[in-house]
């Protein structure tokens, strides 16, 4: 990696490291993790969990794969999460303009980039609007996430994160 972005990187640390949650850092590295919640969301760098629901070290229990498509890793880290840690929600959350599910609309992709958008483009079957493919992309992933992980037992929710007024709106149960 280009040095510069090495010293970038290593700026920021040194800031996170003096932001005054030492304490919280010492905490949960000798106690062990309790987070309360999983969110899988998008990789999309405007898409930041811990800003957007204010948590801290040790709250959420983030999955992020872009699209928020849900594969076996990703079920593999949500059950750990839920059956493991005791998350009692799980969050899948998706964006106002996700590339990914763009990029599922408009058609081609290849190679690793056509895996995820194959996965969306089944989630949203017909759909053609972005907004809506999105929230489709969102409660297949609610259901796929309760089907494998017996859905009665863990709370699972789909909402969507506006990039624009950092609104999440929760779409309704039942999706
Ligand atoms: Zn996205």
């Amino acid at each position: 990696m280009e040095t510069e972005l090495i010293q970038r990187l290593s700026a920021g640390n040194a800031i996170y490291r003096n932001d005054g949650d030492g304490a919280r850092r010492l905490d949960t590295a000798r106690n062990g993790q309790h987070p309360y919640a999983v969110v899988v969301c998008c990789s999309d760098s405007r898409v930041i969990p811990e800003r957007i629901f204010h948590a801290g070290i040790g709250d959420l229990f983030v999955v992020r794969v872009a699209g928020n498509v849900i594969g076996r890793h990703a079920l593999g880290s949500i059950a750990y999460a839920t059956e493991h840690l005791g998350c009692r929600g799980v969050v899948v959350l998706g964006h106002t303009g996700c590339g990914a599910v763009e990029a599922a609309l408009a058609g081609h992709a290849e190679g690793f980039i056509a895996d995820l958008v194959d996965a969306i483009r089944e989630a949203i079957g017909a759909e053609r609007d972005p907004l809506a493919a999105c929230e489709a992309n969102v409660r297949a992933g609610v259901g796929t996430v309760r089907r494998a992980l017996n859905g009665d037992a863990v709370n699972v929710i789909g909402a969507i994160y506006d990039t624009a007024t950092g609104a999440v709106r929760w779409l309704s149960e039942g999706v």
